[in-house]
């Protein structure tokens, strides 16, 4: 791609989607993915679009994260979050919130502060600080009965080519309180790196973190181009009989994703190709983002 161009994708969590639900994951993610071409078509930064695309995902009651977070095996939500800047290395995450409105934005929060992590009443505290909106997302708990899992997230590279990553969750239904999946965790469920790409992830955090997933797909980026190295999470996941789906950028802003989930919703667009397209499966971008 050319010096000045852009690229972004956003997806809303590997799971199964009845087909009732498909065409709300498909527009979520679309309106999610416009906002962030927006920010970035303008000239805007690739964190800042990552933070707003991943924001609205979460204030959208369809996708697990922020506002329609599912609750533990306590009957709570707990929350997860994390955001990469490419260009410094800079890593900003949240878990195990609870009063934080938009954990994203607590994260990317924590951009310019020594520490990458913050946990609980911590972060709810430095939230607090930062004069962000501290109140459990409305409505943000649903009965534990809501089944399965899944996560949002979006990688963005803007115009100077700098990549972002960010992944939100409100975890897996019934977990065990104080339970933290990958989505907070660099290299497990989001990395950024100029020099070589980003990734959003989303599936068994276990499994995700106990294979490095997210590090394994930016390593693979080193020699091949987005789409391939997305294809790298069939092996790990099938050796752990585990569930994922990845989004990913690599330096040179084209774009890929993979699941091995029955659903992926995904959103993504670039200067090149600005109309969104928005998909619940593999088979519907193979032909827009060739991976073999
Ligand atoms: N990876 C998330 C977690 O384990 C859940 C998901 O993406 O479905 O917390």
């Amino acid at each position: 791609m050319d010096k000045g161009s852009w690229s972004i994708i956003v997806h809303g969590g590997a799971k199964a989607i009845s087909p009732s639900d498909a065409e709300a994951h498909r527009q979520g993610c679309a309106r999610a993915a416009e906002r962030g071409a927006e920010i970035l078509a303008r000239g805007g930064s690739a964190v800042d679009a990552a933070r707003r695309a991943v924001a609205m995902l979460e204030d959208d009651p369809t996708f697990n994260a922020g506002h329609g977070s599912v609750a533990n095996a306590a009957g709570d939500i707990e929350m997860d979050a994390g955001i990469m800047d490419g260009a410094t290395l800079a890593i900003g995450a949240v878990a195990a919130v609870v009063r934080i409105h938009n954990p994203i934005d607590a994260a990317a929060a924590m951009l310019g502060e020594p520490p990458i992590l913050l946990v609980g009443k911590g972060a709810e505290r430095f939230a607090y600080k930062k004069g962000l909106r501290c109140t459990p997302p409305t409505g943000a708990s649903t009965p534990p009965e809501k089944p399965g899992h899944d996560t949002v997230g979006c990688v963005a590279r803007d115009r100077a080519g700098h990549i972002a990553a960010a992944t939100s969750t409100g975890g897996i239904a019934g977990t065990l309180p104080g339970r933290v999946g990958d989505a907070p965790l660099p290299g497990c469920g989001f990395y950024a790196d100029d020099k070589v790409g980003g990734v959003s992830l989303s599936g068994d955090g276990e499994a995700i973190a106990r294979t490095l997933l997210g590090a394994r797909i930016v390593r693979a980026m080193e020699d091949r181009r987005a789409a391939l190295a997305a294809q790298d999470i069939h092996e790990p996941m099938q050796r752990l009989g585990a569930e994922a789906g990845v989004i990913a950028i690599d330096a040179a802003g084209r774009i890929g994703a993979a699941h091995n989930s029955e659903n992926f919703a995904v959103a993504f667009g670039s200067s090149e190709k600005p109309v969104i397209i928005s998909a619940i499966h593999q088979d519907e971008w193979k032909a827009v983002l060739p991976h073999d």
